[in-house]
This record gives C-alpha cells, structure tokens and sequence, in this order.
C-alpha cells in the first residue's frame, strides 16, 4: 500500500479573462511510506497546488487523490491523516509555543495530561525545552519554523506535508535545519513529502524527487538518477550544472556512437537505446565529468582555450571554448600539491571527456 498515490490528477483554475489555466496536468504519483519525498521545479510549476490538493486545501480538476489507499474525494482537510508546516509558519500570535502546539490536540478533545505529555514531546522532538511560555514574536524565525513543525507533528500525521517551510532561513541555518528534518523524518518513518524550489536542498534531503515543470511531472527517481540520468533538457539543466551540447548521430554500432558536434567536435558516445543516424540529439555533460590537461600533454582530447577561471575554493571552474559555438564549464578539484590545476584565461589546453560520462537526451 502507498501513504500517497496520485492517479491522473489535473488541475485548473480560471484565469482573470475567465480561461481556463492549467496548473497541474495528468499528474501521477506513488509515494511509499516511510519515504521523503520532494517535489522540486521552478516558480509557477504546480508544486504547491499538488501539496494542496493532497491536503485537501483544493479538489482536483479530474483525478483521484489516495492516502494509504483511500480514496480523498470526499474527505475534507481535517479529516485527512496528513497535516501541512506551511513557509510563512502560520503560528497564532497570541498563542504561546506549548498553546500553539497543544492548539490542534485540544480541538480534539484529548485528555489534558495527554496534551501536556504529548506537547513536551514534541519540544524535545524539535529541540525547543524551555521555551514553552514565549511567544511567537519573542522567537527567531528557525525557533518560529520549530513551533509550525512540533505543532504538526504532534498531531502523529501519517504523512507530513511541507510546502518550502525553510525558505525565510537563512542559509547557514537552512543548511543545519535540513540535516534535522532528514534525520527527524527517519526517526518517525513518517512520510514526508517537501515542495521546494531549491535543487540543492532536494538532493540533500530526499529519497526520491519528482521534477515538475509547467504542471507536468517530467521524471521521478533517487537524487542521484536525477542528477545522473537526466532524461529532458529541463531537467538536465534545472538539477546541478550541465553543458547541453547539440549534435547530429553519425553513426552508431551495438552500443557505442558518434555524435559531431558543431560540424566539428567527434564526441564517442554510449547509448543503451539505439540512436538514429541522422539525428540531432543533446549531449549532457556536467561540469565534472571533463578533466584539463595541459595543451602538450599527449593526452588525446578536444583543444580547448580558457576563457575564464573563477577560484571556488574547493574548486575551480573554467570556461573553455572548444568551438566558435561551443563553450563548456568544467570544474576542477582544487587539490594540494597540483599546480597543473592551475590554468590561466587565454591558455590552450585539451580537455578530455569520458563517454560513460556523458549523457544523450532525443527530444
Ligand atoms: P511557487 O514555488 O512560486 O510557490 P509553485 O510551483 O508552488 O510555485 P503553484 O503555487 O502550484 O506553483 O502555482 C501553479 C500555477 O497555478 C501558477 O501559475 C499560479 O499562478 C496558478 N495558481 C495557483 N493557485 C491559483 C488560484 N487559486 N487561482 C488561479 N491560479 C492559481
């Protein structure tokens, strides 16, 4: 059984001229439980309007919506077994923290010593003990994110929907916030499913991530299939950094090819499915999957020259021109007692790009 399974769900919403405007389309989804989740794409891809929808905030269009297999559609949000930490927290004001948290309980009518029990729990869960009589103003904004999470959790969702809830941290404390949630999430087995915008933090935390773009769900998988194996440009370019080269298939026997690249660049390629001769096709190559080496070295690769170098500390990236057309990022590790790593803009050099590395999208 799924904690949450989304069959064909749409959604639309009218538009100020009356249109109709199609926020979420033909989406389907099976989030296991136990898992964490994110759902990550730009601004505007339908991320919180899925969240919404599995909330129960908003009805799909067409669709069902299932949560440990039963069907939603006649469930209002308060009698659904998920509960929302939303970003702007949504704490009363006038509530302190332990009143705040207790607030959902009372609601349902649950003994005092249980409330009293369950609410201290809960601040130990998310490290607030001794805070209990503040009030929201009187916290910070990671203390305030807290609060929203403890008041959530203590309900004992089966799952927890959180809809870019460390978005007003900064980032120092962000950092220190996911390492938390994940851990958090682990230790409950609950559920999890977190909308963000943020690649990063989606790589960090998840177990799989679903990347939506313009109300589609392009490709589901574990971080490293989606960094790994991008299956769309979008994707490709949205997770991590890529170089989105464009060729045409010169050949191809059993599994191995040739792409030429800008009428010049051979690219020696790997494909498990058959690419057709002929073809434009994208090559993806991430920044660092492509090594430098000095121009006379006899290293067989492209000739390249740098273009600019920025100092990242870790490591440094390079912009290299291979052709009129043609530049590709490369980063280099920045490692001890390696001066060779060290190249200067307008230097020649030759770059070498593994085949398994490189990824093909046909679209
Ligand atoms: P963000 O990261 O900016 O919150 P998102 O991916 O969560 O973006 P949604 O909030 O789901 O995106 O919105 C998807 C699209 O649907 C947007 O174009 C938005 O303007 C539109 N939309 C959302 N809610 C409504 C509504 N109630 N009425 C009309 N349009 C809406």
């Amino acid at each position: 059984m799924y904690a949450v399974e989304l069959v064909n769900i749409s959604k639309s919403f009218k538009s100020s001229q009356n249109k109709d405007f199609v926020a979420v389309k033909n989406l389907n989804l099976s989030i296991t439980e136990g898992e964490f989740f994110s759902l990550l794409g730009p601004s505007g891809c339908g991320k919180t309007t899925t969240l919404r929808m599995i909330a129960g905030f908003e009805l799909p269009t067409s669709g069902e919506v299932y949560i440990q297999g039963e069907p939603m559609k006649q469930r209002p949000p308060f009698h659904r077994p998920v509960n929302t930490v939303f970003q702007s927290y949504a704490l009363f004001p006038h509530l302190n923290v332990a009143d705040n948290i207790a607030f959902g309980l009372e609601m349902e009518k649950i003994s005092r010593s249980e409330i009293r029990t369950r609410v201290s729990n809960a601040l130990l869960m998310v490290q607030l003990e001794g805070l209990e009589n503040r009030y929201p103003r009187q916290l910070s904004g990671g203390q305030q994110q807290r609060v929203a999470l403890a008041r959530a959790l203590v309900k004992k969702p089966k799952v927890l929907l959180l809809d870019e809830p460390l978005g007003a941290l900064d980032l120092k404390l962000r950092k220190e916030m996911q390492l938390e949630l994940k851990h958090m999430q682990q230790k409950l087995g609950i559920t999890f499913i977190y909308v963000t915008h943020d690649q990063e933090e989606a790589l960090t935390m998840s177990d799989r991530i679903g990347v939506m773009y313009q109300g589609k769900l392009l490709q589901v998988g574990t971080s490293r299939e989606i960094y790994e194996e991008p299956q769309s440009r979008f994707v490709a370019d949205f997770i991590g950094e890529s170089n989105l080269l464009m060729g045409r298939v010169i050949e191809q026997i059993g599994d191995r090819g040739i792409v030429l690249v800008d009428e010049m660049l051979l690219f020696n390629i790997i494909s498990k499915n058959p690419l057709p001769v002929g073809e434009f096709v994208t090559l993806v190559i991430r920044p660092e999957k492509a090594v430098l080496y000095l121009a006379t070295s006899d290293i067989q690769g492209y000739s390249g020259v740098i273009e600019e170098a920025v100092y990242l500390g870790t490591d440094t990236r390079y912009l290299v021109r291979l052709s009129e057309q043609n530049l590709i990022t490369i980063r280099q590790q920045n490692l001890s007692n390696h001066n060779e790593n060290n190249y200067k803009p307008k230097q020649s050099v030759k770059v070498k790009i593994i085949p398994e590395s490189i990824r093909i999208i046909q679209d």
